[in-house]
């Protein structure tokens, strides 16, 4: 099962939400649990799990390099580029490495064989293990992105890390803030989005845009209001209204604004969190089924 924790914007508790719920269904030792930070630009979901790191392993994309001795510079690989990361000028061939997606295409139609296809690293993935936090909290498998300072595409990096999902058991990714296309990659073919939001102006805002884009990919999804007892009630009425569950209301409590100033997930701060996160675990479930 693969639980996506998205928002629309950041800084809504995205993070300590995901990380709260992979600590509680860890400690069901029957259940193998993975944990995926795909918020590459910014992973911060290790400063709660505290993962050891066993593992970097470097992505790359390819991308094409022109021959000038062979090229005739017949315009054919800059057509084919929709991202515009190739241009032919008169007598000169310019390649943008920073736009480049990797896909080929212009290498395979270049009628001359001039272009070949050198590796960009554009980023790693680290991969380990979370030992146990809490006396009751189990072992989690742990990925994580992270993309070159100044790299502007996330999505290929967060579809390697993708491609580790163990199918066995329940798979958490930490989606990155917004609705561009690193969130669309990240939540892809997941069961169910967990939509996190505040009830404010802006979080209801981002959380209309988040809602349209999981009706458009046709991912099921609930709402978390965290910090529910500041601002209004527009996010309810508009979850109302549009028949979308709210799974959780989580309250704003100093106390776990000081745990997670500290890199604690708001799990460890007692029981009232533990049967918020079972509340909310038991609703996935009934959903996904
Ligand atoms: S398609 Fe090949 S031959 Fe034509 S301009 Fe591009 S690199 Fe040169
Ligand atoms: S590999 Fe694809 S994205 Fe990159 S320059 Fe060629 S056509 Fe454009």
């Amino acid at each position: 099962m693969i639980i996506s924790v998205a928002s629309g914007k950041g800084g809504t508790g995205k993070t300590t939400i995901a990380t709260s719920l992979a600590l509680l269904l860890s400690e069901e030792r029957s259940q193998k649990i993975q944990f995926l930070d795909c918020d590459v630009e910014e992973p911060n979901a290790y400063i709660f799990l505290k993962p050891q790191i066993k593992k970097t392993q470097p992505v790359n994309i390819l991308v094409p390099q022109v021959d000038k001795r062979k090229c005739n510079f017949c315009g054919e690989c800059a057509k084919v580029c929709v991202y515009n990361a190739i241009v032919v000028l008169k007598r000169e061939v310019l390649v943008f490495p920073e736009l480049c997606h990797g896909c080929g295409g212009c290498s395979l139609l270049c009628p001359e064989d001039a272009i070949t296809e050198a590796e960009r690293k554009m980023g790693v993935i680290e991969e380990g293990q979370v030992r146990r936090i809490q006396i009751r909290t189990g072992p989690i498998r742990f990925i994580q992105g992270r993309l070159n300072i100044g790299e502007p595409m996330a999505t290929p990096l967060i579809r390697a890390i993708k491609k580790k999902i163990n199918p066995d058991g329940v798979t958490i990714i930490d989606v990155p803030p917004g609705t561009s296309c690193p969130v669309i990659e990240a939540v892809h073919r997941s069961d169910f989005c967990i939509l996190v939001t505040e009830p404010t102006p802006f979080g209801l805002n981002d959380l209309k845009l988040a809602v349209e884009v999981m009706r458009k990919l046709r991912i099921d999804c609930g709402v978390v209001i965290n910090r529910a007892n500041i601002g209004d009630d527009r996010v309810k009425e508009y979850c109302h209204r549009e028949s979308i569950q709210i799974m959780a209301e989580i309250p704003y409590d100093r106390n776990v604004a000081v745990l997670y100033s500290s890199g604690i997930p708001m799990l460890i701060e007692g029981e009232k969190y533990r049967k918020i996160f079972s509340q909310l675990w038991a609703s996935i479930e009934r959903r996904v089924g």
